[in-house]
C-alpha cells in the first residue's frame, strides 16, 4: 500500500513537471530575439494571459455558460463539464488512481461526464422534472447546446439555462455526497432547491423591463 502511494505521488509530480515544460514551450513561441512580442513594455502576467488566450479557439458554448442569470459556481461547474475536466470515476482510473469505475449514484454504468449529466436514472429524472416545471421536453442530450438552439426570448433561455446549470451542480454534490458519505437526496428535493435558486435570480429582475410575454411565462411557471 505505501509503495503503491509513493507511485503514485511520484507519477503525479512528473505529470507536474512535464505540464511545466509545457507552458515553457508554449510561451517560448510568444518572443522574438528575446523581445515579448505582445506588449513593448515587456512580458507581464497579464499580457502573457492575453497572448494564450487569443491563441484558443472561441466556442460556441461560452455565452451560455456565463450566463449574468447564472450563479457563477454553476456556471463554473459546467466549464469544467465541457472541457471534460471533471475527475470522473472513468477518468480517475485511467490515470491509476481508482479501479472500480461504476457510477457513485446509479452504479449501473461506467462515471462519465456524459454518464453523469445525460443518462444517469437519478439525474434524468430530475432534469425531467425540472424541465416539466419550466414547461419545456426534457431534451434527450446535453440541456445546455439544445436550449441554446432554441428561438426563445432572452429572459426565458436565461432562466432555463440557470436551471439547467442549477440541475448539473447539484447532481454533482449528490455524486461527492454518495461517493464520500454513501448518502444521496431524493430528486424532489433536489428540484425543490433549485426552483429556489433559480426564484431568487428571477427576483434580480426588473420585471418593468420584461416583455409581456416574458411575464406571462414566468407566471405560468410559478417565477412571478
Ligand atoms: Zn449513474
Amino acid at each position: 500500500m505505501q509503495v503503491s502511494q509513493e507511485r503514485m505521488q511520484i507519477d503525479s509530480l512528473h505529470e507536474n513537471w512535464k505540464a511545466i515544460c509545457k507552458v515553457k514551450e508554449l510561451f517560448k513561441g510568444g518572443y522574438h530575439n528575446g523581445v515579448w512580442l505582445a506588449d513593448q513594455r515587456g512580458y507581464s502576467v497579464g499580457s502573457g494571459y492575453n497572448w494564450v488566450r487569443h491563441m484558443e479557439q472561441k466556442v460556441g458554448w461560452a455565452k451560455l455558460i456565463w450566463n449574468p442569470r447564472v450563479l457563477p459556481k454553476h456556471s463554473f461547474l459546467c466549464w469544467l463539464v465541457f472541457r471534460n475536466a471533471l475527475n470522473v470515476k472513468d477518468k480517475l482510473c485511467r490515470i491509476g488512481i481508482c479501479t472500480d469505475d461504476r457510477c457513485c449514484i446509479c452504479d449501473a454504468d461506467t462515471e462519465t461526464i456524459s454518464h453523469l449529466i445525460m443518462h444517469c436514472r437519478y439525474s434524468r429524472q430530475v432534469i425531467h422534472k425540472v424541465c416539466s416545471w419550466l414547461y419545456i421536453p426534457t431534451p434527450g442530450g446535453n440541456a445546455i447546446i439544445w436550449i441554446g438552439r432554441r428561438k426563445w426570448r432572452p429572459v426565458q433561455k436565461g432562466i432555463c439555462l440557470a436551471a439547467v446549470m442549477a440541475v448539473y451542480f447539484h447532481v454533482w454534490q449528490q455524486r461527492n455526497l454518495a461517493r464520500i458519505e454513501g448518502k444521496l437526496m431524493r430528486p424532489m428535493i433536489l428540484v425543490y432547491q433549485i426552483q429556489q435558486i433559480v426564484k431568487s435570480k428571477v427576483h434580480q429582475l426588473d420585471l418593468s423591463t420584461v416583455s409581456v410575454r416574458d411575464r406571462e411565462w414566468l407566471t405560468l411557471v410559478g417565477l412571478s
